[in-house]
């Protein structure tokens, strides 16, 4: 039997991290939900697509093909066949894809697109994001949500991206937090039947750990 695991929660937490290498340890197959909007915000950039426009990035949702490769050791992205792995961590992406993961057209599409990919893992998946327990896969086998301190979260990812200054990266976290619990459809939220954990004490190892254990229970 194949089993579904949904890790939700806000940026900064170790949810990749933590992802990646439950679904190594355990054999199932790892999608990151959170590149799938970045694609498809990296793609609306590329082509000239006003992401203050929630009309134009509704038209345009259906024109790019974005499909994740799901080995948890490499995982991919690709967008039309190109490779987005590198351009959708920048910080342009970062800072728009709240406002193109908020309209619904474009969550409907990816949602699609996720819950096949869910539905074809032969020994199953850890899928992460901030709507997989809510929404994209209610009826997940194991539901987790990460949280970790504003200070914590910002230094993980300040870390991350070398250097970068950790008080911006602090004020750029909340600000997308904030957009993205706030959004009409299927904000970020923790499902009633989650289990909660919150990161801000433990290293990476316990919270693996933490989740593998919950899996084999
Ligand atoms: O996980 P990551 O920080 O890369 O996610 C990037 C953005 O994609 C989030 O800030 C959010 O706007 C969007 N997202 C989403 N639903 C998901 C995963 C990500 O709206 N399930």
């Amino acid at each position: 039997e194949s089993v579904i695991v949904a890790i939700d929660g806000p940026a900064g937490t170790g949810k990749s991290s933590t992802s990646k290498a439950v679904a190594a340890q355990l054999g199932l197959s790892y999608l990151d939900t959170g590149a799938q909007y970045r694609a498809i915000t990296w793609w609306m950039i590329s082509n000239g697509v006003d992401v203050s426009d929630p009309a134009a990035i509704a038209t345009a949702a259906g024109k790019p093909s974005i499909v994740s490769g799901t080995d948890p050791a490499a995982p991919t992205i690709t967008v039309d066949g190109m490779d987005a792995s590198g351009p959708i961590r920048t910080q342009e992406v970062s800072s728009k894809v709240s406002a193109v993961s908020a309209v619904p057209e474009v969550r409907t599409l990816i949602t699609e697109l996720q819950r096949s990919i869910a539905a074809t893992a032969a020994t199953g998946i850890v899928v992460e994001g901030r709507d997989i327990g809510t929404t994209v896969l209610p009826d997940a086998d194991l539901k987790i949500f990460l949280t970790a301190s504003p200070e914590a979260r910002a230094a993980r990812r300040s870390g991350e991206l070398k250097g970068a200054d950790v008080a911006a990266t602090r004020e750029a976290l909340i600000k997308r937090d904030a957009a993205d619990s706030s959004r009409k459809t299927s904000p970020l939220a923790k499902a009633d039947d989650a289990v909660e954990v919150d990161t801000t004490e433990l290293t990476l190892q316990q919270v693996i750990e933490c989740v593998v254990t919950l899996v084999e229970e």
